[in-house]
């Protein structure tokens, strides 16, 4: 079988493979770039696999950064791009679920591709398009299945993260678990705890961001994955909630975790701890605090001029998006409109500033500086006083008179 249309990714590197081939080694396309290029899908990384040794690889390019030379990968810089460079390699005995103990080079390209992860992750294609298939790769692609390379058992038994990758492959591409994989999942599925958080997440955020999230998460709860994931032991039946929401796509990750956390009613000081757990940065925390905060106020009434202005657009924006997940509809340009309509969009707009103040009431910094900024703000942006110096002192005058 010949890929019929060669990416321009591949014959970008074409020359690299025929270097390495005219060198008398064997060297092909592998991994997710073949299986994306033959579901027609666009792709990221073209990873080359070699029966090249890394010395050999270091002696055939000029400039080379060792990049992952214990697992025999190499970096090769060619002109303005970069490969990388892997030899074919076996992986044994895993004492401890998920590293191999020892990595052994090897000059076949089947021992290479028995040890991947699934059959469609498991195809190779030379540098005319020819698609090499020794696990039956293409008809489970063609039949859209995830299906573990050999006995799933021992798979998952080697590398328990494997089991969350099935999963995100399921949401990703749209692909269904083949029954002795997913037996295998609900057999090993408390293995997961052995894998560090940092890889869990990054396979999860795949998963909720796949374009099928439900064919992945009803696996996820029924094969109980999700009991060995941060925070989400107890929350069973929120998480089937979670699956039964439409089935649309999420575009980024913090709407992700926003629906997510929704769902599961956890409030602002949970919503930290929950993603402290999962090791997310503190932006991502703050960004999914701000649509939890926006949701909540925007599914129970229209937004107020200070939401928006508290939100700022980028948020605001995500909000109206998240709101089709609850049947109701997203009004982007509207809100665009009247978040433009603002009389401010920052602090640092306003017509007078914290040294103006404390010259003009000759006082001492404090608590009454923040407190006062804060209702100059408001009442600017809800347009009950212009924002011009004057009428702000005037306005700051009164509110001191009252107290
Ligand atoms: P993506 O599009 O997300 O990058 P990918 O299939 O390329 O998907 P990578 O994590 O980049 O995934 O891995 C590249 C290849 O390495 C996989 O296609 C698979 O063949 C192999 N692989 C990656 N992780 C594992 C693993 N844990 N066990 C076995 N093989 C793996
Ligand atoms: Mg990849």
């Amino acid at each position: 079988m010949k890929l019929a249309i060669i990416p321009d990714e591949f014959i970008q590197a074409a020359g690299v493979l025929k270097e390495i081939q005219a060198h008398g080694f064997e060297a092909y396309f592998v991994g997710g770039s073949v299986r994306d290029a033959l579901l027609n899908q666009s792709i990221h990384d073209v990873d080359i696999a070699t029966s090249a040794y890394p010395e050999e690889i270091k002696q055939i390019f000029p400039r080379t950064i060792d990049v992952g030379i214990d697992h025999g990968t190499v970096l090769a810089l060619v002109g303005e791009e970069q490969y990388e460079i892997t030899t074919f390699r076996t992986e044994s005995t895993y004492q401890d679920f998920r590293r191999p103990d020892t990595v052994t080079f090897v000059r076949s390209l089947k021992e290479d591709l028995k040890r991947r992860d699934f059959t469609i992750n498991a195809l190779a294609m030379d540098v005319n398009g020819e698609i090499i298939d020794l696990f039956d790769g293409m008809s489970d692609l063609n039949q859209k299945i995830i299906r573990a390379v050999g006995n799933p058992k021992e798979r998952f038994h080697e590398d328990a993260l494997r089991m969350m990758r099935g999963l995100r492959f399921a949401s990703q591409l749209d692909f269904t678990i083949e029954a002795d994989t997913l037996a295998a999942i609900q057999e090993f599925h408390a293995l997961l705890a052995k894998i560090s958080v940092e890889r869990i997440a990054v396979e999860f955020i795949k998963l909720l961001l796949g374009k099928n999230r439900k064919a992945a998460l009803v696996p996820f709860i029924e094969t109980e994955c999700y009991q060995y994931c941060p925070e989400l032991r107890t929350f069973g039946e929120a998480l089937l909630n979670f699956s039964e929401l439409p089935n649309q796509q999420i575009e980024t990750e913090s709407q992700a975790w926003a629906l997510l956390l929704k769902t599961m009613q956890l409030k602002d000081n949970q919503i930290r701890n929950f993603m402290k757990a999962w090791k997310q940065s503190n932006q991502t925390i703050h960004d999914v605090q701000q649509l939890i905060y926006g949701l909540d106020k925007r599914l129970l009434a229209d937004w107020q001029p200070l939401d928006l202005f508290n939100l700022g657009l980028k948020s605001a924006l995500s909000v109206e998006k998240l709101l089709f997940y609850y049947g109701q509809n997203s009004k982007l340009e509207e809100v665009k409109e009247r978040y433009s309509r603002l009389p401010i969009h920052d602090r640092k707009q306003l017509a007078v500033t914290g040294n103006d103040l404390l010259a003009y009431f000759n006082k001492k910094p404090g608590k009454w500086l923040g407190d006062m900024i804060e209702t100059i703000e408001s009442a600017v942006v809800n347009e009950q006083i212009l924002n011009n110096k004057e009428k702000l002192l005037s306005f700051a005058n009164e509110m001191i008179d009252k107290e």
